[in-house]
């Protein structure tokens, strides 16, 4: 058996090791006689599963009392509608778009009541360059009785991040800012205090699909409007341990299972260091191509996580997915909203596998450029 190189956006390549515990365990997990896909969600041996998870997710991000972990489902795009449905409370919120998922966040919202838009960094020009970098503080036109602040930490097609917090817009006073961090939350430590709210859809970062993360200050729970479905209800959720109903019981294993690798890891700061240096390299075989590669990012904001790039034409870009797919590479199609190249360099993508593709770039731009 081979393992490619998977550079997939989502559903991405996990730990291998986690795979192959999770196979070790499939039939038989820690000599009960049963998976744990075929157990009771209610039963002792689920429960310690999610709560160990949830325990070793607290560690990992330091989350602090005061904030509720919940494992539900519904993808990040459920929680474009489920915070205005909680959060909201018959006030408006703002939205800075800096990409494609927070401008589907914003949209979502004023569906279900008033969505502002306080500031995008959408540019007129082709798709791909349409979202290129931070906004400035003074860009920004924010409501100071908004019930929140809504950023995508990490723009997972345009590859845009907020590489930390010292980056975040300053949000007014009392303002909480919610964050869709599902492409890179556990990539680097994050000051959980600074955000009112997170949430995440599993399928990046952590797990295989099917799971969301939120998490949750306890103080903007409660305040949904009355007659929201039970299910997307915070405060509901908490009250009933994320099992108001079936959780995904088998994304949730998975997910403990891999808190537990980036805690053998060396936790997250060790991540950080290594994402730091897989992009590194990734962007130096980009910028060091004398103009074959291409990414229009500002340096300030290019993404760790996801690396969108350009060759100097689409038949190029074609040939150069195909000749990936035969050199043993996976996921390299750009995003077809934007078209390009995407390379996803996820906690679970060892350096080696950055190393490979590096290689391969410059072996193909020696041969086409
Ligand atoms: C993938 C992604 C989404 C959508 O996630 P689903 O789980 O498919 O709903 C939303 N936001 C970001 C930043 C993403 O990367």
């Amino acid at each position: 058996m081979t393992r490619i190189w998977n550079f997939s956006a989502g559903p991405a390549t996990l730990p291998e090791a986690v795979l192959r515990q999770a196979q070790a365990e499939l039939l038989d997990w820690h000599g009960v006689g049963a998976s744990i896909m075929e157990m009771s969600h209610r039963g002792q041996y689920f429960t310690e599963v999610i709560q160990t998870a949830e325990a070793n997710l607290r560690e990992l991000l330091a989350i602090p009392q005061n904030y509720k972990v919940l494992f539900l489902q519904g993808g990040a795009t459920l929680q474009f509608s489920a915070v205005p449905m909680n959060l909201l409370n018959g006030r408006s919120a703002d939205y800075v778009a800096t990409g494609t998922w927070s401008k589907k966040a914003h949209q979502e919202a004023g569906r279900i009541g008033k969505a502002r838009l306080a500031g995008s960094t959408e540019q007129a020009g082709q798709p791909a360059d349409g979202f290129i970098r931070l906004p400035r503080q003074d860009e920004l036109n924010l409501d100071p009785q908004a019930a929140y602040l809504h950023l995508c930490t990490n723009e997972t097609i345009h590859g845009v991040e907020f590489l930390s917090e010292a980056r975040l817009p300053q949000a007014p006073a009392n303002v909480p800012i919610v964050a869709d961090m599902s492409s890179h939350i556990l990539s680097r430590p994050v000051e959980i205090s600074r955000y009112g709210l997170i949430y995440a859809g599993a399928q990046k970062n952590i797990a295989p699909s099917g799971l969301t993360l939120v998490i949750v200050r306890e103080d903007l729970m409660g305040h949904a409007a009355m007659n929201i479905p039970r299910l997307l209800d915070y405060k509901t959720q908490a009250e009933n341990d994320s099992m108001l109903n079936t959780p995904t019981t088998f994304a949730i294993y998975m997910a403990g299972l891999v808190f537990q690798w980036l805690k053998a890891q060396g936790g997250l700061p060790r991540m950080a260091e290594i994402n730091r240096k897989k992009a590194a390299l990734l962007y130096a075989a980009i910028d060091n191509s004398q103009g074959f590669y291409t990414n229009p990012v500002a340096p300030e904001c290019r993404s760790l996580m996801n690396i969108p790039f350009r060759l100097p034409c689409v038949e190029q870009e074609a040939e150069f997915v195909r000749a990936s797919e035969a050199a043993g590479f996976m996921g390299l199609k750009g995003h077809k909203s934007v078209g390009g190249i995407r390379a996803s360099l996820y906690n679970a993508m060892p350096l080696a596998g950055v190393e490979a593709l590096a290689r391969f770039m410059r072996e193909f731009s020696r041969q086409h450029g």
